[in-house]
Order: C-alpha cells, then structure tokens, then sequence
C-alpha cells in the first residue's frame, strides 16, 4: 500500500469482527484495507477458538463413542488407537483451510490485506508494523476497531502454554495428561474438559460460582448437564476458588477454598487449564494517542452505533460490550459497515443463541428462568425430554431436555433452553421465532418433521399452554 493513501475504510483486526466488515464493505464498493497481525485471518475463533475446539470435539467424540458405545449398535471394532498427532493435523487442516477461504474472499471483495500490527499515530492515521519488517501508514476516513480478546491470566501462575495453559495450550497438548484441572467451569472449561476427558485424562473443574456453564445458562439446564458430564468422568468442584498455585514440583499445586464453609484443600494435576474469562485487548494499539478510553473492564466505549468519541473510528466484536461470541462480532460487523453505507444497521442483543458443544450440547437464547424471576415477570414453563422424543431414543442418544419459556399473559416466547442431542442445530428454530416475536402456540402449531429431534422443541412448546402428547 502506498504510504498515506487514504481509504474509505481502515479495519484494525482480522477476526470474525474485522473480515466480516472488511467482506461487507469490499460489497459496497468502500476503498477498505484490514490489518492483522496474526499472520492469517479469522482471529481467535478461526485460530484458537471456536474451529480448532471444534474440531477437537468432534472427533474426541467419535473416538470416545468408538470405545464405550458401539458395540450395542451392532458396531465391532478391533484395536481401537488415537494417534493424538493426526487428531492434532486434523484440526490444522480445518483451521488453514478456512483460513485460506478468507484470503481468497477478501481477493474477491477487493479488500487489501495488511499483515503486520496496527496503532494509531493520529484520528485519521495508523501506522502498521509489518510482520515481514519495515512499516507502512494507511490513512482511513473511517476506522473499525476489532482487535478482538484475550484470557484474563490468573495472577500467580504463570501460563507457559505446556503446563499452565489457556485454551490456546488446551488445544495443542502433545500428549493427553494423566490429570487436568481445569480452573473456570465456563464455557471454554467444558468444551475442553470434555476434550481431554474423552482422550483418557482425569479431569476436575473447579468453579467459583454455584454453578456451570457460567451465570448465563438457565440453573436447571446447567444441573441436567452436570450430572451428564459427571457421568461421562468429569469431576465439578463447585462454589470452590483457586487461590494461589506452585508449579515447582512435578505437579501443579492449587490451594483452593469452598466459598461456602468448605475445608481448604490442596488439589493436583500434571496440566493445569486457565479459563477464567477473556478481556479486551488493546495493547499497543496507541489509543493514548487519540485520547480514547477503555471503561474499568477495558473495554472501548462505544454508543448504540458502534461510535467512539471520534465519530469516525467506530469499534466491534469482544472488544466492546456484549458476549464474547463469534457470531455476534460477525453480526456487527455487518451492522458497522451498514451504518457507514447507509446511515442505520440492527444486531438484536436480546436475541444472540450461546451453545456450548459438549455432548450433548447446550443452546440457549433469551431469558433464562432465574432472569425472570429477579424482573418479576411472570412466565410459563414447557419441558420436554429427549427420552420421550423417538428419534433421540431411535438414536440411543436421548439424555437431556427442552425447555420453553413464555410470557404468563400473553404466550409471547421468551427464551428457549436445550440441553441434547443437536441442541446446537435446533437452537436456530427458537431463535428465529424469538426474533420475529412468535408465541409458544406459533411453535407448537408449526408442523414438525418426524422422526426429528426438533420435535421435541414443538413438544415443550405445547407443554407451556396445553400439554406434551409424547409425554
Ligand atoms: P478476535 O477473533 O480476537 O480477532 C481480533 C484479531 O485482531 C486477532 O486476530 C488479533 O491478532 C488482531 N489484532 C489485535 N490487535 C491488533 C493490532 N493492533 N493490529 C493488527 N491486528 C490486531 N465463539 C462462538 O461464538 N462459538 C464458539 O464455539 C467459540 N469457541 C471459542 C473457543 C475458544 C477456545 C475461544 C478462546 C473462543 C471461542 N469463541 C467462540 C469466542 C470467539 O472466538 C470470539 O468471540 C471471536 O473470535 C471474537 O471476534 P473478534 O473479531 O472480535 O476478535
Ligand atoms: P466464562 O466467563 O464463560 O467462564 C469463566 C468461569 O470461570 C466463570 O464461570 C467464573 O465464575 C469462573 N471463575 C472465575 N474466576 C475463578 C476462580 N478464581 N476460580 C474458579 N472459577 C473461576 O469464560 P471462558 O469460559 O474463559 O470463555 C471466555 C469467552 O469465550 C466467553 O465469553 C465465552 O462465551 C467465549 N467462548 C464461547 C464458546 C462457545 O460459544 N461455544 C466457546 C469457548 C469460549
């Protein structure tokens, strides 16, 4: 790029906030350039996040059900293996070819791809330290901040992504640990657990709060997943902090304390995860240089149209507010570059699924039971279980439920709660009639394909008026 040529757009990250805008705005005709540092695009979720985990899931899962559940199917298998390097390929392959897939987009859509890290010199200016050396400066009329998160460290114990890791480590081990523990029983704490339990690792997780899942997840979902994932190996400490490790003996030591009257006790693990959250990041970006701020949880403050004080440089994805979700900085990203084109742009942040691909999986979208009840608003709740659902038990694969919840009154849909088989897919149906404002009578009078799983959100939905016919 020519030192000083001004563009329409400038877009500091290449994640699932910054490609997708720079794609949009490359369809708008905009003059856009996305820098990113990383040496390939996608960001976290691409990179080390929601492909790679997939991946990893995927095909733990497979190998997990191998062993312990096929043979009941009619299934026998010989020596049954893992070769943890060709699983560990096989995420690699996932995450280059998608990877790749932006490349070629961005070639497409006209955007310019600037390899190297970006910071702001002045409003209108960023300077990029190259990646393959020397610098460059792009002028923006517009600038996009997207630079995306990273974990929040765990004071005292120092990631070294061999032992002590962030998910980032969680993703690569090189061999499958005797013992993990994980610390956050979030969502990056399930997914991986699930993981490394599945490959033969003793796991524990030990969590803060009263439950999994995170405050998010409605509590009767998250107790049905615990006692799910309790079966399949994991071990839970709940209510239960960390409070100092040492990792100089052969194992990790954790001091932990029961928040709630429990003994101090003294846990061990050769592998020890740090999943604890993730925060904002926005280091070297030279926001000092523009006078911009971060609020006390480092955030960019943003108005409702993605601008900052400069109304110029707007900013989007985990570096702002909101859940630290994919597709909600991809949705955003799609908004930003709508305002800038058209002058108005619309993401639904009451209506964002959050699914977490354990198996079975957990999906949620709207309000959960305990939201509810501290607004005094007053609902209705249908369940159905997946054991009374024909294609689960046709599957042998039947643990779990759904759970509708409606406005008390009016019947309006007011969240939808899976935990099963496919709760992940069939997420999208509550989502899409939370958004267009469907009562639960809407869903439940929609004909439903049989034998699918999906019946059984129909099945809940009947269950919030009138009742189930299957159960
Ligand atoms: P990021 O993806 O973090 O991208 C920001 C990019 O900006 C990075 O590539 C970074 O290198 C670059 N950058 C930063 N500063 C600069 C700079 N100064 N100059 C140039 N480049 C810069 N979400 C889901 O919805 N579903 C999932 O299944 C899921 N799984 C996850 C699993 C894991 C293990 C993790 C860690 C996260 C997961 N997430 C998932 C969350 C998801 O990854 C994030 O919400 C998403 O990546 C946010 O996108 P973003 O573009 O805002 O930020
Ligand atoms: P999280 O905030 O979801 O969970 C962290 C958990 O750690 C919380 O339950 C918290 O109570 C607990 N905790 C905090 N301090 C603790 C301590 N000292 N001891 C014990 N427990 C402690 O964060 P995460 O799981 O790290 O994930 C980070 C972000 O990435 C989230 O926003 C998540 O939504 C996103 N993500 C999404 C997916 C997905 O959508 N499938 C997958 C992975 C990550």
């Amino acid at each position: 790029s020519e030192a000083g040529e001004e563009k329409d757009l400038v877009i500091i990250g290449g994640g699932v906030a910054g490609y997708v805008a720079a794609i949009k705005a490359g369809q708008e005709g905009f003059k856009v350039a996305c820098i990113e540092k990383r040496g390939s695009l996608g960001g976290t979720c691409l990179n080390v996040g929601c492909i790679p985990s997939k991946s990893l899931l995927n095909n733990s899962h497979l190998y997990h059900q191998i062993l312990h559940d096929s043979k009941s199917r009619g299934i026998e298998v010989g020596d049954v293996k893992l070769n943890l390097s060709q699983l560990m390929k096989a995420k690699e392959q996932s995450v280059t070819g998608l990877t790749k897939g932006i490349e070629f987009l961005f070639k497409k859509n006209g955007v310019e791809y600037v390899k190297g890290t970006g910071s702001f010199v002045d409003e209108h200016t960023v300077k990029v330290d190259l990646n393959e050396g020397g610098e460059t400066t792009l002028k923006g009329k517009n600038i996009i901040i997207a630079t995306g998160s990273e974990a929040t460290p765990f004071p005292g114990l120092e990631i070294d992504e061999k032992r002590v890791v962030s998910s980032t480590g969680a993703l690569s081990l090189e061999k499958v640990p005797e013992s993990l523990v994980v610390i956050g029983g979030g969502i990056i704490g399930l997914e991986m657990a699930s993981v490394w339990s599945r490959l033969g690792a003793k796991v524990t997780v030990v969590e803060f709060l009263g439950q999994i899942g995170g405050p998010g997840m409605d509590t009767e979902i998250s107790k049905t997943a615990q006692k799910i994932l309790k079966k399949q190996g994991i071990d839970f400490k709940l209510n239960t902090k960390v409070v100092s490790g040492d990792t100089t003996g052969d194992k990790i030591k954790l001091e932990v304390d029961a928040a709630k009257g429990g003994k101090p006790e003294t846990l061990e693990g050769d592998v020890v995860l740090v999943a604890i959250g993730r925060r904002p990041y926005t280091e070297g970006l030279g926001l000092e240089n523009i006078g911009l701020d971060v609020d006390e949880r480092g955030r960019v403050v943003i108005d409702s149209e993605y601008r900052t004080k400069h109304p110029h440089i707007r900013c989007v994805g985990d570096v702002t507010f909101g859940p630290m979700l994919a597709h909600k900085a991809e949705d955003e990203g799609l908004a930003v570059v709508e305002y800038l084109k058209k002058g108005y742009g619309h993401v639904n942040y009451g209506c964002i699924p959050a699914v977490m691909y354990t198996h079975p999986e957990v999906a949620w979208v709207g309000q959960t039971e305990q939201d509810l009840k501290s607004q005094n608003i007053a609902y209705k709740v249908g369940s159905f279980p997946f054991s009374a659902n024909s294609r689960a038990k046709t599957n042998a694969d039947a643990e779990g439920i759904v759970k509708v919840i409606a406005d008390a009154e009016t019947d309006r849909l007011l969240g939808v709660h899976i935990v099963g088989p496919g709760a992940g897919e069939m997420i999208a149906e509550g989502t899409l009639a939370l958004e267009y404002g469907a009562s639960s009578e809407d869903i439940a009078r929609t004909t439903h394909a049989h034998p699918t799983l999906s019946e059984a959100l129909k099945e809940a939905a009947m269950a919030t008026y009138n009742r189930a016919i299957h159960f």
